[in-house]
């Protein structure tokens, strides 16, 4: 069932996002060569926990920190670690918070310095996806018209979707109905009704779409180990376009500053 929110309850989940948008833009600044991704985790529950809020991820489901750190090959997941990130690496970082009951819940997928040409198309491709599907966010329409949004415009650009990961309702539970996909058919799938709060997270990877888990039950990976792309941001539907409560500002902003 869909738990639709009131204003005040949209506005609660917003300052979540908010906060895990201002967490990633925090760690994206510590990211270069030599950094350790549990360095990065360790900054983020600092930064969370200073902002009156808990990290989300730390604990939910035996989740063992705040950030999921998944590099190059990694599509979600990751436990961050004692591994040094290196020039030429992608890391994609997902966050979620915790505050006056509800969950903030964003990814992004950073650089380490200069990348293949290959993988910089497939970081666009992947965020531009984000974007089709979230165009299609509009109150009457039907989650099935995000999926096909997202999934095509991957397709289109020679890249390929992960079906078994899909995103999600967001509020008072971190995962709440309905699921999200990020294939799919128009017209088909749950009615999308004003006041509905989704992540929208398409997982794109370079060659093939198949998926396995590490041993440590978390890190799920690339069947051929090619490079993986993630980005998530949650919003309301409304009639008409849809309320983004996260951004990708705060981190472009930041990364602007230091190119
Ligand atoms: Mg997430
Ligand atoms: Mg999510």
């Amino acid at each position: 069932m869909q738990k639709l929110k009131s204003a005040e309850e949209i506005e609660m989940i917003r300052e979540n996002n908010l906060l895990v948008s201002s967490t990633l833009a925090e760690v994206g600044k510590m990211i270069q060569p030599g950094v350790t991704t549990a360095a990065l985790d360790k900054r983020a529950e600092e930064y969370i926990r200073d902002h009156g809020a808990e990290p989300g991820f730390l604990g939910y489901g035996g989740f063992p920190n705040s950030l999921c750190t998944s590099v190059n090959d990694a599509v979600v997941h990751g436990i961050p670690s004692d591994y040094e990130l290196k020039e030429g690496d992608i890391i994609s970082i997902d966050c979620g918070t915790y505050k006056n009951g509800f969950y903030g819940d964003t990814a992004y997928t950073f650089s380490v310095g200069a990348i293949d040409k290959e993988v910089e198309k497939l970081l666009r491709a992947t965020k531009e996806a984000l974007f089709k599907g979230i165009e299609k966010a509009v109150a009457g329409n039907r989650v099935g018209d995000i999926s096909f949004a997202v999934q095509s415009h991957a397709e289109g650009a020679g890249f390929s979707v992960v079906r078994e990961m899909v995103g999600h309702g967001l509020g008072s539970s971190m995962h709440e109905s309905p699921e999200v996909p990020n294939y799919g058919k128009r017209g088909r799938g749950p009615k999308l009704k004003p006041g509905l709060v989704i992540c929208v997270e398409p997982m794109i990877n370079l060659g093939t779409r198949n998926i396995k888990q590490d041993p440590d039950g978390w890190t799920i990976r690339t069947m051929d180990n090619k490079p993986s792309a993630h980005y998530e941001l949650a919003l309301a539907i409304r009639n008409g376009e849809a309320d983004i409560l996260s951004t990708f500002e705060y981190i472009e902003n930041q990364l602007s500053t230091e190119n």
